[in-house]
C-alpha cells in the first residue's frame, strides 16, 4: 500500500460523486437518464467570447502570463466589471486572476488560514468550502439557517458562531445548492456583526448575475467601508459567461492577501491560461445581452420546477432567487418511504426513476436533494413527472 500524506485522511470523498458516476454508468449503458446533477449552464460560451479566445491563440498568447496573478487586461476588465456592476472600487494589484472560481477559494484558505483558525460556514455550503478549508488546516464551523429563513444566516445565528478563533466567515449569494439570494438589507445585516471583528470574508459571487424577480444580489464588500476593507469578493467566467472548462475566476480583495495569494500561484500552477483571461477580458466588457437571455430563462426554468416541486405531496423548497438549482426539502418522502436520508433517496431515484439529483449530505443538509435547472424545459418536465410518480 502506498502511504499517502496525512491530509488525504481528512479528504471527504465527495458525496455526490457516487450518484453521479452512477449515473454517467447508466447513461453509456444507453439508459435514458434525465440528469438534473449538472453544476454548469446548458449554452455555449458566447461566440464573441470564445473568438476573443481563439484570436487570442493567433495572436501569439500562449506563453507563460507574466505576471502569474494575471494579464493587465484582464485585471482592469475585472475592476470595470466590479465597479459598474457591484459598486466596488478596485485597483489592479488589489485583484488576481485565478484558474476558476475554485482556485480563488483554495488561494485564499491557503494564503491566510493557519491550522486551527475556524472558518464559519453556513449550511448549506458548495461541498468543496469544507474540504479547502481542512487541507489549508482551517477548521470547518457549520452554522445551518433555519428553513423557515431559507436557509439564510441570521445576524443572530452568525454572532453566535463567531469565536476568538474564527478567522474567516464564508458567504455565497445567490447560494449553490439553496438558489437563495439574500436582501441587500439580510446582507448588511451580516457586515453590522461583523464589522470590528479582525477576520476576514469570502464572498463567493459567483452566481452575481443569474438572480430573479427583480432581485439584485448586494456585494457584501459593498455594504460598508469596513466591509469592503474585511472582503474577498470572488467571482468568475464559469457560470456567467458559460465558460466552466476555460478555467478562469478572480478574487479581488486586500493587496497584502492578494499578494501571498499570488505568490502561491507563482509557486504551484503559473496562474490561469493567457488566452482564457484574454477571453474572460471580453466577456466583462462587451456587451452582456447574452448574460440576460441566459437569466431571463433560468428564471423562466426557476419558477416552473419550484411551482411543480412544490405541488407534490411531502415537498417543500425554497423558492430560487438566482443561480440555477431548486433545493427542496424531501425527509417527509424519505420517512414515508421507509429511506434512511437524501443519499438512499438520490440512488433509488436514480435506479428506478431514472433521474439524477445530488444528495444534500454533501452540501451539509440531510433530508434534501439538489435539482439542476440547466437543462431544457422538457427534460424539466420528464424528470419531474418521473420523479412525482417515484415520490407517491
Ligand atoms: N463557487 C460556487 C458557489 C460554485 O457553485 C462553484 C461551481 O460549482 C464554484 C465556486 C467553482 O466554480 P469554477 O468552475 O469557476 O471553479
Amino acid at each position: 500500500m502506498v502511504k499517502l500524506a496525512q491530509r488525504m485522511s481528512q479528504l471527504a470523498e465527495s458525496a455526490t460523486l457516487a450518484v453521479a458516476a452512477k449515473a454517467a454508468r447508466m447513461k453509456a449503458e444507453g439508459v435514458d437518464v434525465v440528469d438534473f446533477g449538472v453544476g454548469e449552464p446548458d449554452f455555449p460560451t458566447p461566440p464573441h467570447v470564445a473568438r476573443a479566445g481563439i484570436s487570442a491563440i493567433e495572436a501569439g498568447q500562449t506563453r507563460y502570463c507574466k505576471p502569474t496573478s494575471g494579464t493587465a487586461a484582464a485585471k482592469q476588465a475585472v475592476c470595470a466589471k466590479l465597479a459598474r456592476e457591484n459598486e466596488l472600487s478596485y485597483s489592479p494589484e488589489q485583484v488576481i486572476i485565478t484558474e476558476g472560481g475554485k482556485m480563488g477559494v483554495y488561494l485564499a484558505m491557503q494564503a491566510v488560514l493557519s491550522p486551527g483558525d475556524e472558518v464559519v460556514i453556513p449550511a448549506p455550503y458548495w461541498v468543496s468550502y469544507p474540504e479547502i478549508a481542512k487541507l489549508a488546516g482551517g477548521n470547518p464551523v457549520f452554522v445551518r439557517g433555519s428553513e423557515t429563513n431559507d436557509y439564510k444566516l441570521t445576524p443572530d445565528e452568525l454572532r453566535r458562531a463567531l469565536t476568538p478563533r474564527t478567522r474567516m466567515v464564508v458567504l455565497n449569494s445567490p447560494c449553490n445548492p439553496s438558489g437563495v439570494t439574500y436582501h441587500p438589507n439580510e446582507t448588511r445585516a451580516l457586515a453590522d456583526v461583523l464589522q470590528d471583528r479582525d477576520l476576514l470574508v469570502l464572498s463567493d459571487e459567483i452566481y452575481d448575475r443569474l438572480v430573479f424577480d427583480g432581485q439584485k444580489a448586494l456585494s457584501y464588500a459593498a455594504s460598508s467601508p469596513a466591509a469592503h476593507a474585511q472582503t474577498l469578493t470572488l467571482n468568475a467566467g464559469s457560470k456567467t459567461y458559460s465558460m466552466t472548462g476555460w478555467r478562469v475566476g478572480y478574487v479581488a480583495g486586500p493587496r497584502e492577501v492578494i499578494k501571498a495569494m499570488a505568490a502561491i500561484q507563482t509557486q504551484s500552477t503559473s496562474g490561469a491560461a493567457t488566452f482564457t483571461q484574454a477571453a474572460l477580458a471580453t466577456a466583462l466588457t462587451a456587451e452582456q445581452s447574452a448574460v440576460e437571455a441566459m437569466r431571463v430563462e433560468f428564471e423562466r426554468r426557476a419558477r416552473h420546477m419550484w411551482q411543480q416541486l412544490t405541488a407534490m405531496p411531502g415537498v417543500r423548497c425554497p423558492r430560487p432567487t438566482g443561480a440555477f438549482y431548486c433545493f427542496p426539502n424531501v425527509s417527509a418522502c424519505t420517512n414515508r418511504m421507509g429511506l434512511r436520508g437524501s443519499v438512499e433517496f438520490a440512488d433509488r431515484l436514480l435506479g428506478e426513476a431514472h433521474v439524477a439529483t445530488v444528495p444534500g449530505a454533501g452540501f451539509g443538509l440531510e433530508g434534501h436533494v439538489r435539482l439542476s435547472f440547466a437543462t431544457g424545459m422538457s427534460m424539466i418536465d420528464e424528470g419531474l413527472a418521473r420523479m412525482a410518480k417515484f415520490i407517491r
